[in-house]
């Protein structure tokens, strides 16, 4: 049987991604013309992913 107080050792509850208000999306104005593009921060989720390195997916 689970016992839930033993599962408190993870507080870190899923936040709604700030940059994308939780939408997921974000609007880029990458090559002069604004259009919506999967939130790099929480990769589309809507949800912060702790340790998330955003930048990551834009390097090559
Ligand atoms: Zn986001």
């Amino acid at each position: 049987m689970a016992e839930p107080d033993d599962e408190k050792r993870e507080p870190a509850e899923p936040k709604p991604c700030m940059p994308c208000s939780g939408s997921g999306k974000v609007t880029s104005n990458a090559g002069g013309d604004p259009h919506e593009v999967d939130c790099p921060w929480c990769e589309g989720g809507g949800l912060t992913i702790p340790d998330h390195d955003a930048q990551a997916a834009r390097r090559d």
